[in-house]
């Protein structure tokens, strides 16, 4: 089988397991190659890339990114970035700061509506990696006030609800050009219909995007096809993954790294945009 999974978490953000684990799992499952893919972190990839080490396995470098675009929020996945980029990690940095502030937020609404409840706790439950709402949803369920994360999202931290703090997101043209400069390529994450508009795709290409994630969960199977061929008609590669959070407690959770059958051509393809701009067009320093 050659097979690879582009869109995975571990506990470096939103994820249940490690990104040791991580690794095991997708060499379980005979993946030729995965790309750790945390929410605003590439900290995970030193562990995952060591545990792969040995191993036919290949770990490509990711994030997901979260951005503004026209039309709402974006999760835009990075790839192929560099570890020890300054740039790109006082870029993660500052979205990681707005994270905690925004957790801080939370608490604050939550207190409000009578829930007790700590930054502390949050921070805690964390236990290092970026702070996400899933984090304040576990909090509620193993503090008694709601019985899982979902009923969590439902009750209190879903769009619109009661605890819903929004974030300050970056623009999808200032993430894709943060990436594209560091030699990064870079999909729209889980688009669902907008995948088939021609008009959000005509956007993604006018910032600077390279591909739409074609095979997600939440996708309809049936509409890969027309995904893939929306997405090349304007120059887009494509790519896809599990999404995998590594727990039953996500919506995006699933059975695990791979399940979903991603072609390894996916990956040359956008590995051959990455070396293209790291030959062609070489990052510049400081630039926007
Ligand atoms: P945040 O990045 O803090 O806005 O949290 C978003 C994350 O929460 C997503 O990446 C998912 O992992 C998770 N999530 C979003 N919606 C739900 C939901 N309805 N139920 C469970 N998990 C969710
Ligand atoms: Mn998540
Ligand atoms: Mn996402
Ligand atoms: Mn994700």
């Amino acid at each position: 089988m050659s097979a690879v999974d582009l869109h995975l978490h571990s506990t470096a953000s939103d994820g249940a397991c490690s990104p040791s684990e991580v690794v095991q799992r997708a060499i379980l499952a005979g993946l030729s190659a995965i790309a750790l893919t945390d929410h605003d972190t590439i900290g995970g990839l030193p562990e995952a890339v060591a545990a792969a080490a040995g191993d036919a396995l290949r770990v490509v470098s990711g994030c997901e990114f979260s951005a503004a675009a026209g039309w709402g929020e974006v999760h835009l996945l990075g790839y192929f970035l560099p570890l020890s980029d300054a740039n790109l990690l006082a870029f993660l940095a500052r979205q990681q700061e707005k994270r905690l502030a925004r957790g801080a937020s939370m608490v604050d609404r939550l207190n409000r509506l009578g829930v007790d409840m700590s930054l502390g706790e949050i921070i805690a439950e964390a236990d290092g990696g970026v702070i996400g709402r899933p984090h304040v949803a576990r909090v509620l369920v193993k503090t008694g006030v709601v019985k899982d994360v979902q009923m969590a999202f439902r009750r209190y931290l879903g769009l619109g609800r009661p605890a819903y703090i929004p974030r300050d997101l970056p623009l999808l043209s200032e993430v894709a050009a943060l990436v594209r400069d560091v030699g990064g390529v870079t999909s729209a994450a889980h688009l669902k219909r907008m995948a088939l508009d021609s008009a959000v795709l005509d956007q993604l290409v006018e910032a600077g995007v390279d591909a739409v994630e074609v095979i997600h969960p939440s996708h309809d199977g049936r509409a890969f096809g027309a995904m893939e061929r929306a997405a090349r008609r304007v120059g887009l590669s494509v790519t896809g993954g599990s999404d995998w959070h590594g727990g039953p407690d996500t919506t995006e959770s699933r059975t695990g790294p791979g399940y979903l059958d991603v072609p390894i051509e996916w990956l040359d393809e956008i590995e051959l945009r990455h070396r293209e701009r790291s030959t062609v067009e070489p990052a510049v320093p400081g630039r926007r």
